[in-house]
């Protein structure tokens, strides 16, 4: 194979990953410092003058990466023991070994920005690892939780709009239902704008109701390939009827909030429309990339709805958590989702993760780090095709549905990113277009 492309660093100043570590990166240790803060009455409570000592220390140890990132240290290896450690040390001695002579440092500015900005999140948890018995305290968890509470005006809508179509599924025809399926793609699409990990701190509400503004955001969406998902199901359907074989499809989420309502309320329709017989969803097991899905949100999410006021809301929250039950739903958090490889190492680092993966018919990887994860971070061309691209990862048919917020891009008509670019030079970091990007396997 010929050489492949290479990763992006934050090296060059003015750069976009350049400006995430600089200014970006800083203010979420500080949130996550006054998070600490904003709970020590309760860590009290709860653990009297230990629990005070454990947020002295987390609040230390924070204030330290902070302090290594802004001077651009030299990355060190964990000091936790937690079911990775060993994992990621080994593979920041791999880094240096790698390095040539003329290269400086592992360092934040230096090296793969995949790799540094999944150790960030590493570290954060490390802190809280180190920092007994406070350690399972997830430092994001308020600014998700807030996502949700600001976007129900929106999650109300989408969940009575899921209510009304499935009372009608087993009567309307085909084009109905892809009507409806093509819809939900969208949503789910437009819902991975709300990415805390971009606009720290500041989360921003669905509002209105989300189904309204589908037609006028089409144009922006630079690949499209929403009719090979459902032709690709509605044949699996097919097959299902004569011989009952099961569907399966997977979500690899990306965030907690407006943008997991999105992906839930696509699979309750995937499972209402008999285009899936199964779900498995794949979380993260620590808090990641600030806003990132954890068990503790779904249980969480789950939670607030059941308790709603509103019939649409409580309905959604009591079916959900009753496909989970019955494991019509199934959640897993394999810790390879938080380690910095590209995926397509995974049948050598997860051999069991990929495996299992294999057993599905439709993978479906929300949002920008699970496709910058894809790529490998690499600087492809535009118009590379998307299977070349994925580098000899083919699990299952896969789909990338992301709004596109760093400069990672494969499979563009030719000319058609710089025809994006002549409008709108910030195109590949805005957010504003997406992509719903195929690919049939091997
Ligand atoms: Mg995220």
């Amino acid at each position: 194979m010929d050489e492949l492309p290479p990763q992006l660093t934050a090296q060059e100043e003015g750069s976009h990953p350049y400006l995430v570590m600089k200014d970006q990166k800083p203010p979420i240790i500080t949130k996550a410092i006054d998070a600490l803060h904003r709970h020590k009455d309760e860590f009290f409570k709860k653990y009297g003058e230990e629990g005070t000592e454990a947020e002295k220390k987390a609040i230390s140890l924070l204030s330290k990466l902070r302090n290594e990132l802004q001077t651009d240290k030299p990355l060190l290896p964990l000091h936790d023991d937690w079911v990775d450690t060993d994992i990621w040390n080994q593979y920041l001695e791999d880094q240096h070994n790698l390095l040539n002579e003329n290269d400086k440092k592992i360092s934040w500015f230096q090296s793969s920005w995949l790799y540094v900005e999944c150790y960030l999140y590493r570290r954060i948890h490390e802190a809280l690892v180190l920092s007994s018995p406070i350690s399972d305290f997830d430092v994001f968890k308020d600014s998700k939780d807030q996502n949700f509470l600001e976007s129900r005006g929106a999650i109300e809508a989408l969940c009575f709009y899921l209510q009304e179509s499935k009372r009608t599924i087993e009567v309307v025809d085909e084009n109905i239902q892809k009507d409806e399926f093509c819809k939900l793609l969208q949503i789910m699409l437009w819902g991975n704008k709300c990415d805390l990990a971009v606009v720290p701190g500041q989360s921003i509400p669905q509002t209105s109701s989300p189904l309204t503004i589908l037609e006028g955001l089409k144009p922006f969406i630079l690949v499209n390939n929403m009719d090979a998902l459902w032709s690709l199901l509605l044949n699996k359907r097919k097959k299902s009827q004569e011989n009952f074989s099961v569907i399966r499809v997977d979500f690899i989420l990306d965030n907690a909030g407006f943008e997991l309502v999105t992906d839930l309320v696509m699979a309750d329709f995937l499972i209402a429309s008999n285009l899936a017989t199964e779900i498995h969803f794949h979380g993260k097991c620590i808090p990641w990339f600030v806003s990132d899905t954890n068990i503790k949100d779904v249980n969480w999410l789950i939670t607030q709805l059941k308790a709603a006021e509103s019939t649409y809301l409580s309905t959604c929250g009591l079916i959900w958590e009753d496909y989970l039950k019955k494991k019509t739903w199934v959640y897993h958090d394999h810790m390879f989702w938080t380690l910095p490889f590209e995926y397509c190492a995974m049948p050598h680092v997860a051999p069991d993760l990929y495996a299992d993966l294999q057993k599905s018919n439709l993978i479906l990887f929300k949002g920008d780090l699970n496709y910058r994860k894809l790529l490998g971070d690499r600087k492809w061309g535009l118009t590379i095709p998307f299977h070349e691209a994925l580098n000899g990862f083919h699990p299952a048919p896969l789909c990338s549905i992301r709004t596109v917020k760093t400069q990672v891009q494969a499979g563009l008509a030719p000319g058609q990113g710089e025809q994006v670019a002549d409008s709108n030079p910030e195109w590949m970091t805005s957010g504003n277009y997406g992509i719903l990007q195929f690919d049939g396997g091997p």
